[in-house]
């Protein structure tokens, strides 16, 4: 790797969330600490989720509630940056949605035409972590594909950690299905495609290698990092054991146990 940038030099700090802030409703300890640390460094700092099935205001609610100072600006979801993507790039095309009613809000607020469930017509099929699937709505999305739309995702992450080791299925287990039956692959616009750090780093005015991702999963998080030459930091206390990252080919730049670890070196 090149010259890496120090942790304290680290501008804008990109974090996961589940496994890396908290579990389900539970903080991580030392995530408060961590982010009262940076408000003090005046650093900024931007909740960063591959979650498409809930809303960025969502995120701020349940942040605000956990007592970590958050408004929105402090949260990037796939949701937006599908949005994003969708209008900088032939806005005027029509959008077949597996997702769930605040994707879909997501979507619309970027201005984006929507087709009903039924419709027979749509120039990209968009897959969210949609928990509202049905059999009849991926037999659309096929037969779309199957006719040449466009096949995009909001991210590839197979499943959903949930408290005391359970998962449950996510949208890159459904993209999966997908592309056994129909033999194309998604886009995915979430983590790990730089997309997401390219578009913080510039509204912040920072470049890439000002920005450092925190995060407990590889193939996304830390790849993340890796793809948008920014600084990759994982931490042990998510879904990554010591068998995982030794088999892995992608390779954090900094490993800690917790989010606590790193407020010890920072502050
Ligand atoms: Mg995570």
């Amino acid at each position: 790797m090149d010259k890496m940038t120090p942790l304290k030099d680290i501008q804008l700090f990109l974090l996961d969330m589940d496994g890396t802030i908290y579990f389900e409703n539970q903080l991580i300890p030392g995530a408060a600490e961590f982010i009262d640390c940076l408000i003090h460094q005046n650093k900024h700092y931007v909740f960063l989720t591959n979650n498409s099935s809930e809303s960025g205001m969502n995120y701020v609610h349940k942040m605000s509630k956990l007592g970590i100072p958050c408004s929105k600006d402090n949260v990037f979801t796939s949701a937006m940056a599908m949005g994003i993507y969708l209008a900088e790039n032939h806005p005027h095309k029509t959008i077949y949605l597996l997702g769930t009613q605040p994707l879909h809000q997501e979507l619309k607020s970027y201005g984006v035409e929507i087709v009903p469930e039924d419709a027979q017509q749509a120039d990209r099929v968009v897959v969210g972590f949609d928990k509202d699937l049905t059999y009849p709505k991926l037999v659309r999305a096929c037969e779309l594909i199957d006719g040449g739309a466009e096949f995009l995702a909001t991210h590839p992450d197979k499943v959903c950690p949930m408290k005391n080791n359970r998962y449950i299925p996510d949208c890159g287990s459904f993209c999966e299905m997908i592309t056994t039956a129909t033999g194309k692959k998604p886009l995915y616009i979430g983590k790990p495609n730089r997309n997401m750090v390219d578009i913080l780093a510039r509204k912040h005015h920072y470049s890439n290698n000002q920005v450092g991702i925190i995060g407990d999963r590889l193939y996304t998080d830390i790849a993340t990092g890796i793809n948008a030459g920014s600084v990759s930091i994982l931490v042990m206390s998510g879904e990554t054991t010591p068998e995982i990252l030794a088999s892995s080919p992608v390779k954090p730049h900094y490993i800690f146990d917790s989010i606590q670890d790193i407020f010890t070196t920072i502050q």
